[in-house]
């Protein structure tokens, strides 16, 4: 089936394969195997050699596999697309394959917690240094760019408050140094943000959030063009090898043919919250994307459909109070990751982001004060009910 020509609520559900080929099965088939047998020696050899289409070994290529990768490479709008046994194996697999020995990157004030890590790692290693740019504006980046800066690392929204970077500009900036620009695009998922239709170069994903939904499975999935994807799979993720098992691809698949019903639920019990938590007097404090006080609001309009899932806020009160209305949550479950159908809430100060020195944290605009809550797919009102409850009942503990 041809992507360009069917919706996006279609191409979710029917993109990248064909029933008639796999004996009328609905459902794409979970190829569990380790290897592929060859008919005969030479076909085994026209295989290694390039010169015959076909399966050889799980490590390189899957059926199952294939059919997430056709699939999301399709929704991202991009030419390839590669599946990860994580988040954090397609990053660094992407980041890896981009970079050498001495070379720079420019990344995002506030990335996810281990790719802040990689950046470390990569720099102790190889002398590959990092920049951390808050890009509000083109001379801001500008600055950073040197000789050896090879990519931009961008995350937007970015964690946990919410600050958007406005990725038309960025790539406006960078374009004519070379330099390849890079989008965490798991808080958005490609419903809500398609960076490669912005010309950014790579889209990465934790597809353990979004993408999966249900919070069964831990994955990641790399977009972009065709060359640099076939130069990731033949190095980094055939050698290094953080490949997806053909079940968590099946667990993705099936994920994603309801990601647009999901998202604009999450979008809409998100909204409905977010509106509700400004109104409460003990709230003092809520950052939503498509929020018109935010200050990135117009950055939302131009280049998110909806405002997302995730909404932070900050309550009234001591960090002992942010632990005892955390506690009497009863609906809401007290975890980290995010975009399952259960509503989860986690404290960044204590919790993703503790290993942050706290004068790093603080400025980066996370209190002990900040609270970040994914919202699932329950009703809206159940959500709120318990929400209100546990603010209610601090408030009680702060007049006893
Ligand atoms: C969770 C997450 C990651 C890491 O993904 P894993 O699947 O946990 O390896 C990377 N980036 C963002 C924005 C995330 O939320």
């Amino acid at each position: 089936m041809r992507g360009a020509e069917k919706q996006f609520e279609t191409l979710v559900i029917h993109h990248g394969y064909d029933t008639t080929q796999h004996l009328g099965s609905l459902s794409v088939p979970i190829f569990q195997t380790s290897t592929f047998t060859f008919d005969t020696a030479e076909q085994g050899e026209a295989r290694f050699a390039g010169q015959e289409e076909g399966y050889i070994y799980s490590r390189l290529a899957n059926p199952t596999t294939r059919a997430l990768e056709e699939k999301m490479a399709c929704l991202e709008g991009g030419e390839a697309a590669l599946a990860f046994g994580s988040g954090m194996a397609a990053v660094s697999a992407v980041l890896f394959a981009l970079t050498k020995a001495n070379d720079h990157i420019i990344c995002s004030q506030g990335v996810y917690g281990c790719t802040f890590g990689l950046l470390q790692f990569l720099n102790k290693k190889y002398n590959i240094s990092h920049d951390f740019c808050s890009m509000e504006t083109e001379e801001e980046i500008c600055r950073l760019i040197r000789p050896e800066t090879v990519c931009i690392y961008v995350e937007t929204p970015i964690n946990p408050t919410m600050k958007l970077i406005d990725l038309e500009m960025i790539v406006r900036t960078v374009k004519e140094h070379g330099i390849k620009v890079v989008v965490d695009n798991t808080f958005c998922s490609p419903y809500l943000q398609k960076p490669l239709s912005l010309g950014c170069d790579v889209v990465v994903h934790s597809a353990t959030k979004y993408i999966g939904g249900h919070g069964d499975v831990v994955a990641g999935i790399a977009v972009g063009r065709k060359e640099l994807m076939e130069e990731v799979a033949k190095t980094t993720q055939k050698d290094i090898g953080g490949i997806i098992s053909p079940f968590d691809a099946w667990l993705l698949l099936r994920g994603i043919k309801t990601l647009p019903v999901r998202m604009d639920r999450h979008c809409a019990n998100a909204e409905k919250i977010a509106q509700l938590l400004k109104k409460h007097p003990l709230v003092s404090k809520v950052y939503y994307p498509n929020d018109p006080d935010n200050p990135d609001y117009r950055i939302c309009q131009k280049q998110m459909k909806r405002g997302g899932g995730l909404v932070s806020f900050e309550i009234k009160g001591t960090k002992q109070d942010v632990q005892r209305f955390l506690n009497r949550l009863q609906l809401i479950k007290i975890a980290v990751s995010l975009g399952d159908t259960e509503t989860l809430i986690q404290h960044p100060a204590t919790m993703t982001h503790a290993v942050v020195p706290e004068e790093i944290r603080k400025s980066m605009g996370i209190s002990d004060q900040l609270i970040r809550l994914s919202v699932g797919l329950e009703a809206w009102e159940d959500i709120w009910q318990d929400l209100e409850q546990a603010l209610c009942s601090i408030s009680q503990d702060a007049f006893s």
